[in-house]
């Protein structure tokens, strides 16, 4: 049986010469004389292929294509866009109208013949599809009707994504991101708790984000974060809450019907999990079924991986590449501002310099690639042995440098006491070579009366060397 072309042109004598050619090739052609009589001939004669001129009074091209496309029973139909627009956003518009084709009149009949052979070859409009299509009733009317529909979503789609672009503004403050991004889908989404998970560079504890203001106290938010955080980063993972609402809301309603329906979705940048979104809900709210959630998701990833990528590059930038400690960039944009908050609210910061003692006889002895080893062991016994808020940076070839806060000097001492005494004790292996070190250590803090940045370093320095002077392997305070 011979296969039916329906011809869209608003050029009379376009569309009588093409009739004549395609017929010639054995094709049964029927014709329409602009976008409105096309679409509704479709119903009417459904037509294996459509070729469709592009600008044409009352429905162009791209419009057609969008209502064929959007509409599930026609959407089959294949669609070849003849036409003699040749700019590149013509073949762009038409790609993302839906076209199959884009083909410039000018091109030579054999091989418009052929592309449109081919499409009927891998795109065959089945019998069943036909007879789907004959039996819906259709009215000029409806026409307009749809069309709005699929602007509407295509406007409402951009204006979302759009406000997502803007989320990315907030890299720098992962909680107002957070923040800003569940507005966007509480606002789009019907669920009763979202929970983002990030996982930052700097620390192996996970950070969790929700949707609504964090009451440990609530079981069902505690078995919410729980589920997630297992699912993705397994029974192990440490995590941190994070609060980015204040105000109570609506807390209370979450029980544990939100754990009827729940998608947990991974985001992930090649072989690294780099976090997660959550969504919980009552069974009444079909959150995968709801209008845009895949896009949303899509623009979750991006937005995710670009903050993610962001936040490792900045800490990247930060470190030092041999010890993991912060390097003396980071510490030249933090001492000044904890030196100033000890000052302003008169809390005790205490600066300590640590130095590995006699080290260039270690590069000397054994070669720099083992003084490269104990370096980077020392700082390990250092950073384990000191808290969480202490902020500890590789301050010149083998000095280290730690700001504890809210700590007075006779306090540091305990734990600097225990980090010396486990360096001494330690037998450092090196290609099976025992090797021992010890360390000097300065202790100063801002009680004394210290009035600037420098004084306050110049002190620890001080110290430090007072403890070379008395024999090493010793700390003092001043
Ligand atoms: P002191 O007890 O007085 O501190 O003696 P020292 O030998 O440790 O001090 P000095 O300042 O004379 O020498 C420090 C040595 O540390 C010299 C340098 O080669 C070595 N060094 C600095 N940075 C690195 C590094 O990144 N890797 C290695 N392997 N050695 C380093
Ligand atoms: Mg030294
Ligand atoms: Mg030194």
């Amino acid at each position: 049986m011979s296969k039916k072309i329906l011809l869209i042109d608003d050029s009379k004598t376009q569309l009588n010469t093409l009739r004549i050619l395609f017929q010639r090739e054995g094709f049964d052609v029927e014709i329409a004389y602009d976008g409105i009589d096309g679409y509704q001939k479709i119903f009417e004669c459904t037509p294996d292929i459509i070729i469709s001129d592009i600008i044409m009074p009352n429905l162009n091209g791209y419009q057609l294509c969008r209502l064929v496309k959007d509409n599930p029973h026609t959407k089959s139909i294949p669609i070849i866009l003849l036409t003699i627009l040749e700019q590149k956003i013509d073949k762009f518009w038409s790609k993302k109208s839906g076209a199959d084709m884009f083909l410039l009149k000018s091109t030579e009949f054999s091989n418009i013949i052929n592309c449109i052979n081919r499409i009927l070859q891998d795109k065959p409009l089945s019998e069943d599809i036909k007879k789907d299509i004959k039996r819906q009733s259709f009215s000029k009317g409806i026409i307009q009707a749809e069309l709005n529909h699929i602007l509407d979503n295509s406007l409402m789609q951009a204006t979302i994504l759009n406000e997502f672009r803007l989320l990315a503004t907030h890299l720098e403050d992962e909680g107002l991101m957070a923040k800003n991004l569940f507005d966007i889908l509480s606002s789009v989404l019907n669920f009763d708790l979202s929970l983002l998970i990030l996982n930052p560079p700097e620390t192996n504890e996970k950070e969790v984000y929700a949707s609504s203001c964090l009451n440990l106290e609530n079981e069902s938010i505690k078995k919410a974060v729980k589920k997630s955080i297992v699912s993705i980063f397994g029974e192990d993972a440490e995590y941190n809450y994070k609060t980015v609402y204040e105000n109570w809301c609506g807390l209370e309603r979450l029980n544990d019907n939100i754990f009827e329906n729940s998608y947990i979705h991974q985001i992930q940048y090649r072989d690294n999990i780099l976090g997660a979104i959550c969504f919980f809900c009552t069974q009444d709210k079909d959150i995968e079924n709801q209008k845009l959630f895949y896009t949303l998701l899509k623009e979750i990833d991006l937005l995710v991986t670009i903050q993610s990528l962001y936040a490792q590059n900045k800490f990247l930038s930060l470190t030092d590449s041999l010890t993991g400690l912060y390097n003396r960039r980071y510490l030249m944009e933090n001492i000044e501002r904890e030196f100033q908050r000890s000052q302003r609210y008169e809390k005790e910061l205490s600066l300590v310099m640590i130095d590995i003692d006699f080290f260039k006889k270690i590069n000397d002895k054994y070669g720099h690639q083992a003084g490269d080893f104990i370096l980077k062991q020392v700082t390990q016994i250092i950073k384990r042995g000191l808290r969480k808020t202490d902020l500890i940076f590789r301050y010149g070839g083998e000095e280290v440098l730690a700001l504890m806060p809210e700590t007075e000097k006779d306090k540091a001492l305990l734990p600097l006491e225990k980090i010396r005494k486990q360096i001494e004790s330690q037998e450092f292996l090196y290609n099976e070579i025992p090797i021992k070190v010890t360390v000097s250590m300065g202790i100063t803090d801002t009680s004394e009366n210290i009035e600037t940045l420098e004084k306050f370093i110049e002190q620890a320095d001080k110290a430090m060397y007072q403890a070379k002077n008395n024999g090493r392997n010793r700390i003092e305070i001043l």
